[in-house]
């Protein structure tokens, strides 16, 4: 699928074309290419008083290689106005909204300073940890704030509020994983992530890898709806940064999948996933291949809209069985069997129709709505074992799915979202790496959004 309209605004008659009449200008993104640096400029990072992340904050954008700027030198009059390539502020310290006022301190004169595609993140306590009223109300008010810039600042930046547990029990997981989180947020790899709510820590342990180049060395994982689309670019994706894919798909789509594990050096299982022996012989395969499985992307759905008056019961019963149930199946049976082990994952995609829902699409959205409650559930209920359970919500993604969407409604859903247009497949795939990496252990219960901040299911 092309964005032919994003395509003209990049040449120059399209440029002064829509400069002239207003209309929407989708910046180029900046994507992740093996070798880049993380950004495209210095990083300024702020503190509120009495903060408690300035300092490994500090030491983890030092040894990822970002170079630091001085806030002095940011703030000294006359001076020619320094671009960053991102702004971090550490909120932790506000604990009461009087408080507050430390954000615009820090925020109001660098409005025009993010070079594209910056980077701005908050961190921040989650309020439900906060030991008062005022503090956790306080904490809370960041959202609004992170959520407004990522619609304000422009030029493919994006904003995101990062939630770190204070829980001594877990602080050697948690800095990890808000290492690998900081690092996916600043790089091109979140491209299309923005104005989401990430929380860290509290949760199972977390490895820093040797190469963060290669974040999945020698990790199994398996891909479910391989073939094509968002699947296809996942397999890819994983296997760059370092996994031993286990590509699945329908037999129907036999070739295509063969094709993908192929060039990955993957395997390919060709399984329909509601097929009642599905689970058994998943976990078979998984075990006599590999004797265990570190990380499991369910990844297949379908949909099959109608207006609900309109919709036979078969397209109810298939789009919640592949989309959700067969999901609910293979979970037991892996964990029945132990074959995920401490350390592993379990990733869902989920949809922003299961958030906001969708017309013509209660099947979907009941489906993928359910697959949040998954997260929900399970992550607490799996945290013992050391494994984490996260969800990815993607909104409008450039494959076949969208490409059959009518027009009209196709560029609606392209350009209503901060970052006016739609996103990759590798954009999604790009996220779900990050949350499968064994440094991101102590994320878990989180459903982010792959969305560019979609108007849609705000
Ligand atoms: P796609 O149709 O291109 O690919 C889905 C793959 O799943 C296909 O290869 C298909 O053969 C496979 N599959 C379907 N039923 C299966 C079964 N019973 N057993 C095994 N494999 C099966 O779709 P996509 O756009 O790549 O979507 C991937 C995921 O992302 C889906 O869960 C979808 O709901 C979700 N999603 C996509 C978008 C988007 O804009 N494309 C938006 C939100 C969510």
């Amino acid at each position: 699928m092309t964005d032919r309209y994003a395509s003209f605004v990049q040449s120059a008659a399209g440029r002064a074309l829509v400069k002239r009449l207003g209309l929407p200008d989708p910046p180029r993104l900046r994507r992740h290419r093996p070798g880049d640096p993380l950004l495209p400029g210095p990083a300024l990072l702020g503190a509120a008083t009495g903060g408690r992340l300035a300092e490994p904050v500090t030491t983890i954008l030092t040894a990822a290689g970002v170079e630091l700027a001085d806030p002095a030198a940011a703030t000294a009059p006359g001076d020619t106005p320094q671009r960053y390539g991102a702004l971090l502020f550490d909120a932790t310290g506000i604990t009461d909204s009087t408080e507050l006022r430390q954000l615009y301190d820090f925020f109001h004169p660098q409005a025009r300073s993010v070079l594209p595609s910056g980077r701005v993140i908050v961190l921040g306590t989650p309020p439900q940890e906060c030991a008062t009223p005022r503090e956790a109300t306080a904490q809370r008010a960041l959202e609004g704030l992170v959520r407004s810039i990522g619609k304000e600042f422009g030029r493919g930046s994006t904003a995101q509020l990062v939630y770190v547990s204070g829980n001594a029990a877990h602080s050697a997981g948690t800095i990890t994983s808000l290492e690998s989180t900081i690092r996916f947020l600043l790089s091109g790899r979140s491209a299309y992530v923005s104005g989401q709510v990430i929380r860290v820590g509290g949760g199972a342990a977390a490895s820093a890898p040797a190469d963060w180049d290669r974040p999945l060395d020698g990790q199994v994982v398996l891909v479910t709806g391989a073939a094509r689309g968002i699947g296809a670019a996942l397999a890819k994706v994983l296997a760059r940064d370092g996994a031993r894919v286990v590509a699945l798909d329908i037999p129907a789509a036999g070739d295509a999948l063969a094709a993908v594990a192929n060039d990955i050096g993957g395997t390919a299982v060709q399984l329909d996933l509601t097929a009642p022996d599905a689970p058994t012989r998943l976990a078979e395969h998984l075990a006599s291949r590999h004797g265990r499985v570190d990380v499991v992307v369910h990844n297949a759905g379908i949909t099959r809209d109608k207006t609900l008056g309109r919709m036979d019961a078969d397209r109810w019963d298939q789009v919640i069985d592949v989309n959700l149930s067969s999901q609910e199946r293979i979970n037991d049976v892996l964990l029945e069997r132990e074959l995920i082990p401490a350390g592993g994952r379990i990733i869902s995609v989920s949809s922003i129709a299961g958030i906001a829902g969708n017309r013509g699409q209660t099947n979907y959205a009941t489906s993928k709505a359910g697959v949040i409650g998954l997260v929900d559930s399970l992550a607490p209920a799996l945290r013992e074992r050391g494994i984490s359970v996260n969800a990815v919500a993607p909104g409008f993604i450039e494959t076949r799915l969208t490409a059959r969407i009518p027009l009209v409604v196709r560029e609606a859903g392209r350009r209503m979202n901060s970052l006016a247009q739609g996103g990759l497949p590798v954009d999604v795939a790009e996220t779900i790496g990050w949350l499968a990496w064994p440094a991101s252990g102590a994320v878990s219960g989180n459903v982010v959004r792959v969305c560019g901040q979609s108007l849609l299911g705000a």
